[in-house]
């Protein structure tokens, strides 16, 4: 455990020291296991290895599911009022903050993040926790107009136990935002983490007890996606199931779910999000800060990164040099630098990806204006912004959810032509328009297919993040609300009460 006051921290010589716990937590302790095989998570900046932890399985998911029954049956956590409930999240943030510093080590070795963004992300991780908290008594029922001799009521309860998959991306941010609304409103939960970056959300299981949440209300199990993740999404007691990540595993979740015993699901498949530019933007400089750092952030692994620019053919070349002059200025760096702003992607597997796409896209004629490829003999996945001309909305990079620093640029002439090519992927996450027209910006929020779309004019002043409200996926990029109350909401199912004199 890091000294959480202790400055300036070497991250190197904290980093030597880690010597995560790799066990499951069941039930409110570690667990050991008899597992004979192990999977190693692999700092990414250097090839070695950070952990090597067991390859849980069914046994070990069942007798997560079982203890989380046993927890929500008893009602300590369940029944308990919505006040309470309250108090023991805010403490849980409490704990979150008070070991920020471990807890971005720990995703940081594991997927590369840079360390100053990860603590950054434990700042947003805590202030998630606590917004969360704050809605946990705020659900309000409903009374139902009926014959004055009778009381109709819409009350709304707990599912019961909750499974959640999670993605290496952002590996405690996500974690908690697919566990924390279904703990505010009293399910009990077991988390399967991604086997890229497990440690902290295995940290968080630890963390959530210190606050007071009772045992086996969370519990967190480590695995490969192809044993735990199908034994908890085929588990016969999971009501419902909670998941982050590509679209091919979203679709197989579907099919488990019909399977076993018909769970719900609330799936986040990911995006390929259209940055659309008018021609009334002035501040091109601005435009282009803006569009850089949405492909940017996080290495390009967002699932709302601004992977597709779409931009009026008259400002087009304007734009794409300023853009190329910014994107050639950003080159990896030690994650463990706090000066590094942009790591490396998260895994061989990921970089192996990314280069096939870049290889695709040159060979179906897109032109590469910017190559990011970087030696790697060494096992590190360093992978510079890359940028694509000449692109048609048709070819596999425009099409596709890359998930690295991999920017498309493609050009419309007409607003019936954005329209089109913004709404024609299988994804529907975001959007973000820039134009001054609010005529046209309200016309945009309308025909633009996506969970989200943000809209702006000016690019100093920043934009606020639409998905930071509830919002759901379109089309393929999957189903459910996630935020806000809605968020909380998807987690109890309605129940129609009635009193009859
Ligand atoms: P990515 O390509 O971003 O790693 P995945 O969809 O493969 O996305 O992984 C996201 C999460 O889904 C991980 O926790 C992974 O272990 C899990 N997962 C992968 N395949 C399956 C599967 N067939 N069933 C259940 N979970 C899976």
């Amino acid at each position: 455990m890091l000294e959480p006051e202790s400055t300036p921290t070497d991250w190197h010589v904290a980093a030597a020291a880690l010597r995560p716990d790799v066990r499951p937590w069941i039930g409110g302790s570690r667990i050991e296991v008899d597992v004979s095989r192990r999977f190693r998570s692999e700092n990414p900046a250097t090839g070695t290895t950070v952990a090597e932890l067991p390859c849980c399985g069914e046994a070990e998911i069942d007798a997560a599911v079982r203890t989380a029954r046993a927890a929500f049956d008893s009602g300590e956590w369940s029944q308990t009022s919505p006040r309470d409930r309250n108090r023991k999240v805010r403490a849980f943030a409490a704990q979150i903050r008070s070991q920020a510093r471990e807890l971005a080590l720990l995703d940081t070795m594991e997927m590369g993040m840079p360390i100053a963004n990860a603590l950054g992300d434990m700042q947003e991780v805590g202030s998630q926790v606590e917004a969360i908290a704050e809605m946990a008594d705020k659900l309000i029922d409903e009374v139902i107009p009926n014959d004055p001799s009778a009381l109709l009521l819409n009350v709304r309860e707990p599912h019961g136990v909750v499974g959640a998959i999670t993605p290496w991306n952002f590996p405690a941010y996500i974690g908690i935002s697919k566990i924390m609304p279904a703990l505010a409103v009293g399910n009990s939960v077991v988390l399967k983490p991604s086997e890229i970056a497990s440690l902290s959300c295995l940290r968080l299981g630890e963390l959530a007890a210190a606050a007071g949440i009772p045992d086996g209300v969370l519990n967190v199990v480590p695995g490969l996606g192809g044993e735990a993740g199908v034994a908890l999404a085929r588990h016969m007691d999971v009501d419902v199931l909670t998941f982050t990540g590509s679209t091919a595993t979203g679709r197989r979740l579907l099919e488990y779910s019909g399977q076993s015993n018909m769970k719900r699901l609330i799936l986040e498949c990911g995006g390929k999000s259209p940055q659309i530019v008018f021609p009334d933007i002035v501040d091109l400089d601005g435009l282009a800060d803006a569009i850089v750092g949405g492909i940017t952030f996080n290495t390009g692994q967002v699932c709302v990164a601004g992977s597709r620019l779409l931009v009026h053919r008259s400002i087009a070349d304007e734009l794409v040099a300023r853009v190329l002059e910014r994107a050639r200025a950003v080159e990896p760096g030690d994650p463990l630098s706090e000066s590094t702003g942009f790591g490396p992607l998260a895994s061989r597997v990921q970089f192996e990806r990314v280069r096939n796409y870049v290889a695709g896209a040159t060979a179906q004629g897109a032109e590469l204006l910017l190559d990011g490829a970087r030696q790697s003999a060494d096992g590190s996945c360093f992978w510079a912004p890359t940028v694509f001309g000449q692109v048609d909305h048709t070819m596999r990079i425009a099409q596709e959810e890359i998930f690295g620093p991999v920017l498309s640029v493609l050009t419309f002439e007409t607003e019936d032509e954005a329209v089109a090519i913004a709404n024609g992927t299988i994804y529907g996450l975001t959007a973000t328009v820039w134009t001054a027209d609010l005529s046209r910006a309200l016309r945009l929020a309308r025909r633009i297919s996506a969970g989200a779309v943000t809209i702006g004019s000016d690019p100093k002043r920043g934009l606020v993040d639409a998905t930071t409200g509830a919002f759901e996926p379109h089309r393929q990029s999957g189903m459910g609300v996630e935020g806000g109350m809605g968020g909380l909401r998807g987690f109890t199912r309605l129940k129609s009460v009635t009193f009859k004199s």
